[in-house]
């Protein structure tokens, strides 16, 4: 393209956290936008970009998103780290050494996307967590968006969290986990201390994710705008709250069902099949022929996404649990998600011969079909923010037991906002997922079904065109197209 046409037409630079989650989604926001011809530059990490090549059919993909680029930085760490969540802080630590400094040397002048470039970009859009993106757009007159890829209701309250430091709320003042909590606006009666994210249960405000949030809390409203994977029918009060932070809100999820939506009215071989799922390990199918055999809503489904490990305990206790249940069940058991277990484990003879009468396990799925298919009834879920905004779509009950950060939050919601499911929270105990499940796979099924099918089709309409979430992506990319680079 000659220079003055580039320089003239928008080109937006998506740099999500490499981690599965956030990758996901913001690819498919970065598939979005190349279906409405806007150039999208998506900056991966080495670890992470192969890992996509890997898992995809690069020629189909490459063919249906022409506009889409995608560049590289290393993150710093040694290959052999797992980067699982136990790992976030080293990953931010080794990002902000290794990564941010060729990030910036990208973006300003001389680099391949500066502003005097045959490539500008005209766009910065950033996961929420990277602070340093509010600075370098300030410095380079960029537009900036930050992307924050977890729940709303989550962020809300890491927004929140200054104001429970100042009214003392947290640190905690005692092991009294379900005391309410009153400064978070919008949640109250809602929230009880076990439902704040699970680093507020740190005694030390110096505590390194406490830290990072509170700086994060200060940028985000640095930013010209918010983008969210949610949609307004599910947290209209939520995204109200957050337009005190910033005016300019994109509720544009969920994205995996909009991309989807885009995707089914246009006409080329290249759209076909309709979905990717940006996975970062290889899916095993042979899941989808056991789901076939089974009958309608019989199967529980088990995912603690890609960052979550148990313990060898807890894993026992799930299980028995599963099996207990009566239950059919389907398991992702992720390579290196169960500490000290990569060796064989000893299992008891009701446990396997349990499982070999009613379950399947998988080291990963593909888990947006899993979830779409009608031998699904239920999903045990640790209430990551995809998952959970999948499991809507699909309209299928959670049982929620979390893991970290956003997902206290999430699973509060889904039982006692939303209705969608149980909220397992704190415990995990054979006896407990038992009853959980003979609770959501039987005895309140249809109750569930029912809310959920209700949520599932608001969510489906809030993509469709004219929805809200179909409104807002349009907005979103009217207002991509109008930005400039300020020059200093
Ligand atoms: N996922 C998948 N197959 C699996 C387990 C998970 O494709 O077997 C995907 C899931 O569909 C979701 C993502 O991995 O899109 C996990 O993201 P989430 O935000 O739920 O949790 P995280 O992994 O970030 O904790």
């Amino acid at each position: 393209m000659p220079k003055n046409e580039a320089s003239l037409s928008p080109h937006v630079l998506i740099f999500p956290l490499p981690l599965q989650g956030p990758v996901n989604c913001m690819l498919k926001l970065a598939e979005l936008f190349s279906l409405r011809r806007i150039r999208t530059t998506f900056l991966n990490t080495h670890h992470i970009h192969h890992r996509l090549l890997d898992c995809t059919d690069n020629h189909t993909y490459f063919t249906r998103y022409p506009l889409l680029r995608f560049d590289t930085v290393p993150d710093g760490l040694p290959e052999g780290n797992p980067r699982t969540g136990d790992q976030i802080p080293n990953l931010l630590n080794s990002m902000d050494a290794v990564a941010v400094p060729i990030f910036r040397q990208m973006v300003t002048s001389g680099g391949p996307y500066g502003p005097d470039s045959e490539n500008p970009v005209t766009c910065i859009i950033a996961d929420g967590i990277f602070t340093f993106a509010a600075e370098i757009a300030a410095e380079i007159g960029v537009p900036l968006l930050y992307f924050d890829t977890i729940s709303p209701c989550g962020l809300w309250t890491y927004l929140c969290l200054p104001k429970l430091i100042e009214a003392g709320e947290v640190p905690f003042k005692d092991d009294n986990l379900d005391e309410i909590i009153i400064n978070a606006p919008g949640m109250e009666g809602i929230i009880r201390r076990r439902d704040l994210p699970s680093f507020c249960r740190t005694k030390d405000l110096n505590d390194r994710i406490i830290q990072l949030v509170l700086k994060e809390d200060k940028h985000i409203p640095l930013a010209q705008g918010l983008i969210f994977n949610t949609f307004q029918e599910l947290e209209s009060p939520i995204l109200s709250q957050l337009l005190n932070i910033s005016p300019n809100i994109y509720a544009v999820g969920p994205l995996h069902a909009h991309l989807k939506a885009r995707v089914e009215s246009l006409t080329g071989p290249e759209f076909r099949p309709e979905t990717s799922t940006n996975s970062i390990w290889k899916e095993d199918k042979s899941c989808i022929s056991w789901l076939d055999a089974q009958a309608s809503k019989s199967v529980i489904f088990v995912s603690i996404g890609s960052l979550a490990v148990m313990t060898k305990e807890q894993l026992f206790e799930i299980w028995y649990g599963l099996v207990n249940s009566g239950s059919k069940f389907l398991w992702v058991r992720r390579p290196g998600s169960v500490i000290g277990a990569d060796a064989e484990l000893e299992i008891p003879l009701e446990l396997s011969e349990g499982t070999k009468e009613r379950g399947f396990i998988v080291k990963w799925a593909p888990q947006e079909e899993v979830l779409g298919h009608p031998a699904i009834g239920g999903f045990l879920t640790h209430s990551g923010w995809n998952s959970t905004l999948e499991s809507i779509v699909e309209g299928k009950p959670m049982i929620c037991w979390p893991y970290f950060v956003d997902q206290q939050v999430n699973s509060r919601y889904v039982g006692e906002v939303w209705k969608l499911g149980l909220d397992m929270k704190d415990t995990c105990d054979r006896a407990v997922v038992e009853k959980m499940i003979r609770e959501v796979m039987v005895l309140k099924k249809d109750e569930f079904l029912e809310t959920a099918a209700k949520m599932a089709e608001l969510a489906k309409s809030s993509v469709a065109e004219g929805g809200s979430s179909f409104l807002d992506f349009d907005r979103l990319v009217e207002d991509v197209k109008t930005m400039k680079i300020t020059r200093k």
